[in-house]
């Protein structure tokens, strides 16, 4: 009797704590959700901005933007609505693989010359 009592207790803990990482992985997958929302929003709005500057004070118009991104898009050899990804570049100092992006060598902290300001 006591055996299966505790039995059953265990199993309802378990079945407890199941659900309590459940909850805290939806709870992490929805902040890192709402985190990549935020950036994308924050990226919009800046690319706004910036396209409005240059269009008042250059007076670049949309087929001037268009025809960039056209540009920019083929420099892949395909235009297919995606920026082209550099390659991994190796560091000077250790030749490792740096980060597609990196200002440093994540594991020697050599600065990387040719930072793209564009990497995400
Ligand atoms: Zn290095």
């Amino acid at each position: 009797m006591w055996g299966y009592g505790n039995e059953a207790a265990d199993a309802v803990r378990h079945r407890r704590a199941a659900d309590l990482q459940s909850q805290i992985e939806s709870s992490r997958t929805r902040r890192a959700s709402d985190d990549v929302e935020d950036r994308l929003d924050r990226h919009v709005l800046l690319t706004e901005a910036m396209w409005e500057l240059l269009a008042e004070r250059l007076g670049l118009t949309s087929a001037d933007l268009a025809a960039k991104v056209l540009e920019i898009d083929g420099r892949s050899g395909a235009v297919n609505g995606k920026r082209e990804v550099a390659p991994a570049r190796r560091c000077p100092s250790c030749d490792a693989a740096v980060t597609v992006g990196a200002r440093t060598c994540q594991f020697c902290g050599e600065p990387m010359d040719g930072h793209d300001p564009f990497a995400v």
